[in-house]
């Protein structure tokens, strides 16, 4: 895409580009009319209006801009890792627009203060808009609930424990009572760790050949059965964090057939990666819950065509490399996703016919909107002109210099992905533009 502006203008076009919404590609080139931060028109074919200044999107894809439920931008606490404003550039260069991040900062996010904290924060950076949760514990220790109401008020979008499951089933049923009230979801982090104990990879031929401690499927299946019950005897809206394995996508399948309000994500690594990656004891491939089987890595792509699984979330964990630079078993969980997210989807999911580029787009950025109410995720008439636009066949290679995050710590570091983020809007404002 070529254009000459220093500056963009307020009201403007994007020409010759596939518009993708609604779970669909457009077969015909179309355009893509923005006016004071809003979408003022799209359609196929060439603009009627004239005298418009507009942006040549031959060869482009333009998607409602990407909404990534599950971050960690760790601040407060571990700047050295990420800050808002690096993470929400890491975000802006991914093609994302909005992102949901999670409490587990130092400390952590469970009071009005935090949370209007990182939203000023996110305003400050610009590039994306940010939607704090809150802790359901305060300190995220797992003993009484935080004041839920008036977090809502300041803007939270839901609450977790996150980095860490919530042990007392009294304590998950109450949280789901309170959010259901309140209108926003309970985010579990599923993990039994009195199964999962000390384990760093998944439990399987891999940990066994290679000496670690293993982290078995139960711990996970276990943990999102308890409160996709505690959901139905609530009523509640039960979102489920990083499915892993095929027991779960079971679970969630039954659960959304029998109607509960059970909505899910999955990561990029889960659905494109196998536990057989630890061979080589590299920390990128350390990740909680773990890489597991062929057989699971399947069952979540599936699950992610088909529906049971909502949407895609990164869970972007940046760490530092001398970090992740400790031996595997000693080495912290997570990798970075903001900036790969897209190319994995496309190279994975739709290059190996799982699904349609239409599917991948909705799975990243409408349904994910939608089922945590937030603005975004809509190319149409009057919506905020949040967009992307990216270039489906674009290949190139992921390295560590090449990240706008604060961390390189990608479980991708080597690969050629299909698919590259050309230019983000937000608001219609550039957020984002690839040097070439
Ligand atoms: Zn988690």
């Amino acid at each position: 895409m070529e254009w000459s502006w220093q500056r963009i203008p307020s009201e403007f076009l994007v020409t010759d580009v596939k518009l993708c919404r609604q779970g669909k590609l457009g077969k015909r080139k179309g355009f893509l009319h923005i006016r004071k931060g809003r979408i003022e028109g799209l359609g196929v074919g060439a603009p009627t209006a004239e005298g418009i200044p507009a942006l040549d999107g031959d060869g482009l894809v333009c998607a409602p801009g990407l909404v990534d439920l599950h971050v960690h931008f760790r601040e407060p606490g571990h700047e050295e890792k990420e800050t808002v404003a690096t993470g929400s550039r890491a975000a802006a260069a991914g093609g994302y627009t909005s992102v949901v991040t999670m409490p587990n900062t130092d400390p952590a996010i469970d009071n009005t203060g935090m949370i209007r904290y990182l939203i000023d924060r996110g305003k400050e950076a610009g590039r994306c808009r940010i939607h704090p949760t809150g802790a359901i514990s305060p300190g995220r220790e797992g003993q009484g609930m935080t004041e839920f109401g008036d977090m809502v008020s300041a803007g939270a979008v839901g609450f977790t424990d996150d980095g860490s499951p919530v042990a007392s089933g009294g304590l998950m049923s109450n949280a789901l009572k309170y959010a259901d009230v309140l209108g926003v979801p309970i985010i579990t982090h599923a993990e039994d760790r009195s199964i999962v104990g000390k384990g760093c990879m998944h439990a399987g031929y891999w940990s066994a050949r290679l000496g670690m401690a293993g982290m078995a499927r139960a711990g996970e299946d276990t943990a999102v059965f308890r409160d996709v019950e505690l959901a139905r005897a609530a009523g509640a809206h039960l979102h489920v964090a990083h499915v892993s394995t095929k027991g779960v996508v079971e679970i969630i399948r039954r659960a959304k057939n029998e109607g509960l309000r059970i909505t899910a994500e999955a990561t990029p690594h889960h659905f494109s990666l196998d536990h057989s990656r630890c061979r080589g004891y590299s920390p990128l491939f350390k990740m909680n819950p773990p890489l597991r089987e062929p057989d699971d890595v399947n069952a979540v792509a599936e699950g992610l065509a088909d529906g049971t699984l909502d949407c895609i979330a990164t869970d972007h964990a940046p760490h530092t490399v001398t970090e992740k630079e400790h031996q595997f078993d000693q080495a912290p969980f997570g990798v970075t996703g903001l900036e790969t997210a897209l190319g994995v989807g496309i190279t994975y999911l739709v290059n190996t016919g799982v699904m349609d580029l239409g599917r991948l787009v909705q799975c990243m950025s409408e349904t994910p909107a939608r089922i945590f109410n937030l603005p975004g995720g809509r190319l149409e008439e009057g919506a905020e002109a949040d967009f992307v636009l990216f270039d489906p066949t674009r290949k190139w290679k992921v390295v560590a210099d090449g990240f706008q995050s604060r961390s390189d710590n990608s479980a991708y570091l080597g690969e050629t992905l299909i698919g590259r983020v050309a230019a983000t809007f937000r608001g219609g404002r550039l957020t984002w533009r690839a040097e070439s």
